[in-house]
């Protein structure tokens, strides 16, 4: 049995106790990009520099840190019987790699008005389902890979195209052919499923709760719709090119609301699992 403990530490600061061990439990690297899944005693409130999280009936409850995060990050802790503690929480700075990518059509490059629109269209949907708030609890799961594979592209990368540089890369490219059957990391609802995105192809994005999502880009085939419920491992979709993309490979992300995360800092690393799959 876990015991919270709550004594005021010696060094209070207008009425809240800073405390080094306050009862919180991290899950997660404290890291620029990282996922965090925590749990505090149920019935605690919580707040990220200020900002109110949701917190399900076990105390539990995930928040992320952006790619440029501030490396200062503040936990308060609102204890049922009114008591505040503070947890400062010290991140890491993340290395970003720099990538040229060449070959890009001229269509995606400049894209038409009318491809724009759509563009402008798709972003709107992307965000709508990732605004969404599930009570879902399956954010709180070891999340796995969704397929297995070499890693082309990583997380907050800055890629080069055609020279002109782009937005940063906000997911983990696993190269696979076309037709790879893609799972569900854990368990979920799907909250978006379109075949043909402007930028992203075949695209789809899986509810964890909690602000929690995945998503996946570039697929050749969707195999589940808006609303369906997946468990982890169920297959959803199949790795493709579609959309911009130099050739095939699934472009999987992980989200706080419309905070983009690494999907590594989650899952063990892609050699352990094949170094697995090989002794089997
Ligand atoms: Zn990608």
């Amino acid at each position: 049995m876990r015991v919270f403990i709550k004594i005021i530490s010696s060094c209070v600061f207008g009425g809240l106790a800073l405390q080094a061990n306050a009862a919180v439990e991290l899950n997660g690297e404290l890291i620029q990009g990282a996922l965090m899944r925590a749990q505090v005693q149920p019935g605690t409130q919580v707040f990220l520099n200020d900002e109110p999280l949701k917190v399900n009936a076990q105390g539990e409850f995930a928040f992320g840190f952006a790619r440029q995060a501030e490396l200062e990050q503040m936990l308060k802790l609102v204890y049922p019987d009114g008591l505040t503690e503070l947890k400062p929480l010290k991140l890491k700075t993340q290395q970003y790699k720099i990538q040229n990518i060449t070959g890009i059509s001229k269509k995606i490059m400049k894209p038409d008005p009318k491809a724009q629109a759509r563009a402008a269209k798709d972003s709107k949907q992307v965000k709508a389902a990732r605004a969404q708030f599930t009570a879902s609890d399956a954010f709180n799961q070891d999340f796995i890979w969704p397929l297995t594979g070499r890693i082309s592209g990583v997380y907050g990368s800055q890629r080069i195209y055609n020279g002109k540089p782009g937005t940063p890369h906000y997911g983990v490219d696993v190269a696979a052919k076309t037709g790879t059957v893609v799972v569900a990391p854990a368990d979920g609802v799907i909250s978006l499923s379109v075949s043909d995105m402007f930028y992203s192809g075949g695209t789809m994005i899986i509810d964890h709760g909690y602000g929690v999502s995945s998503s996946f880009l570039h697929l050749s085939k969707l195999y589940v719709k808006q609303g369906d419920v997946v468990k982890q491992g169920d297959k959803v979709a199949e790795v493709g090119s579609t959309g911009r993309s130099t050739g095939p490979h699934l472009d999987w992300r992980i989200n706080w609301y419309q905070m983009r995360l690494d999907p590594t800092t989650i899952v063990p690393s892609m050699k352990s699992v094949m170094a697995k799959s090989k002794v089997k």
